[in-house]
């Protein structure tokens, strides 16, 4: 048996001992891992600064905060996510109680990606405690610092009977999907989601799948300019554009595109100055590999205008790539057919609304979208004529925040979702519980059917209540 077989067989032990149900274990587990948030700060902090050049401050506000946030609420609601849910039951069937009961699902698998490499891994693992499971987390090898720091608290903080992580690349999570888990929930790219799909099939192991896409940001005419912009440039270039849920590109109403580009701009001088690549508070690009897509997108042109950035002023020994803004860009161009996952931002100008949402509707369903518009009705036509995992109406990527937003995508852009109530759904089986008393027990319902007992039987099935 391989290290990782073993790992698995000794958390199904655990799970299959009772260990993890209890209530009080699941809080105290959360408490330590809120425990390992505050005290282990630091040294996620200085790991996410050599992954990824994030900012302390945002590391704390995007990551550590975020899911620490997350598990107060959690606790909070622990008891009542987990109670039997009551569920009407139809008049004929009476006397008799119907329940619901959340249990949980058995050893789960959590993926991660690297470009939130701390929350997206610990919020999942949060939720499948919270619901009584074992856990095993797989971060990124591409965040290795992370990956490394986040394997040493695990191991420090949880119950190394029930939690565990498992660093390593394609070849070590090929072995982990080989094993039989009771859920696999996978955040990254739609290739790998197939690999993990296939490999859960095997095993008919449920999955839930939180993938990314291009996110559009649909700009109205009737729109404050100014806080469209702030919130735009806030959610494409936090995290130097590398935000799964970051306006992947702008439709902006033709009327006040120039508008809008110059405060697009003005922005981003507020946000990072003149030379952004001095700014503490701008990052770098994970690796060479997407260092060199980014600036693939851009040379293979199908734009009028680089408007502010541009691969010129990139500089790939410090993986830096400009906050970049493109003008007259073709829709068919290499950087308008794949999510870019970068601090670049293709502005199309649309006649109106109407255009933006056919647009839209000609392409795959994204996680996100986003509309800036003061007209609340143009907002709602947008909100009911397209899908999306999730969006937003006059801000940007903090709809993730909102614990009670289960947050996931559609199509293309994923299956399932997480966060408050519907995070401990998602590592829970509702189990459907019906418990009926052996008497009264009318003969009614039971072979051998007369022809007048039929009639009754039909009559009495067909009655609501
Ligand atoms: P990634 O390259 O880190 O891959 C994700 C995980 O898959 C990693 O743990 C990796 O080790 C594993 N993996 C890679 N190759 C594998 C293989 N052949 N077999 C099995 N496992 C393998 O991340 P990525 O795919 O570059 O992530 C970026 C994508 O993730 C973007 O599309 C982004 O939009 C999306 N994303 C989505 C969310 C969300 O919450 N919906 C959040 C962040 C990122």
């Amino acid at each position: 048996m391989n290290e990782i077989a073993k790992l698995v067989a000794k958390l199904r032990d655990t799970f299959d001992s009772g260990h993890t149900r209890p209530h009080a274990w699941r809080k105290q587990q959360l408490k330590q891992m809120k425990a390992l948030l505050r005290e282990g700060e630091d040294e996620l902090a200085r790991a996410l600064q050599e992954d990824l050049g994030k900012a302390p401050i945002e590391a704390w506000a995007t990551e550590l905060n975020l899911v620490s946030r997350e598990i107060d609420h959690m606790l909070s609601k622990l008891d009542s996510w987990a109670k039997p849910r009551r569920a009407h039951v139809p008049l004929v069937m009476q006397p008799a109680k119907a329940r619901i009961i959340p249990e949980p699902l058995g050893v789960v698998l959590v993926i991660a990606p690297w470009n939130y490499p701390v929350q997206l891994q610990l919020l999942p693992i949060a939720f499948a405690i919270a619901a009584g499971n074992a856990v095993i987390g797989k971060p990124s090898e591409l965040a290795p610092a992370t990956s490394g720091a986040m394997a040493r608290l695990v191991a420090k903080y949880m119950d190394p009977d029930a939690v565990a992580i498992v660093e390593g690349a394609a070849e070590e999570t090929t072995t982990l999907l080989a094993e039989r888990f009771d859920h696999i929930f996978y955040t990254g790219g739609p290739n790998v989601a197939r690999i993990v799909m296939e490999a859960a099939a095997k095993h008919l192991t449920p999955v839930t799948l939180e993938l990314g896409g291009k996110s559009p940001a649909i700009i109205d005419r009737n729109v404050d300019l100014d806080g469209a912009a702030r919130r735009v440039v806030y959610g494409k270039f936090v995290n130097t554009g590398q935000t799964c849920v970051a306006p992947d590109y702008i439709l902006v109403d033709q009327s006040v595109e120039r508008p809008f580009v110059d405060r697009l701009v003005a922005n981003l001088k507020t946000f990072y100055g003149d030379d952004p690549k001095a700014s503490k508070d701008y990052g770098k690009i994970v690796n060479d590999r997407h260092f060199g897509r980014l600036v693939g997108l851009l040379d293979a042109g199908g734009y009028q205008e680089t408007v502010i950035g541009g691969k010129d002023k990139a500089d790939a020994s410090a993986r830096y790539m400009p906050p970049t803004i493109l003008r007259g860009v073709d829709p068919n161009a290499k950087v308008m057919q794949e999510e870019i996952f970068g601090p670049i931002l293709p502005v199309i100008p649309v006649p109106d609304v109407d255009a933006a949402i056919s647009f839209v509707n000609a392409r795959e369903k994204p996680l996100s979208l986003y509309v800036f518009s003061k007209d609340k009705s143009a907002a709602n036509k947008v909100l009911r004529r397209t899908s999306s995992g999730s969006a937003c109406v006059n801000t940007a990527i903090i709809q993730l925040a909102v614990p009670e937003l289960p947050f996931g995508g559609v199509g293309e852009s994923g299956m399932g979702a997480y966060h408050g109530k519907r995070g401990f759904d998602t590592f829970s089986h509702l189990k459907s519980v019906l418990d009926k008393p052996t008497k009264p027990d009318p003969p009614l319902l039971y072979p051998p059917y007369k022809k007048v007992r039929e009639r009754l039987l039909r009559r009495v099935l067909k009655a609501r209540g």
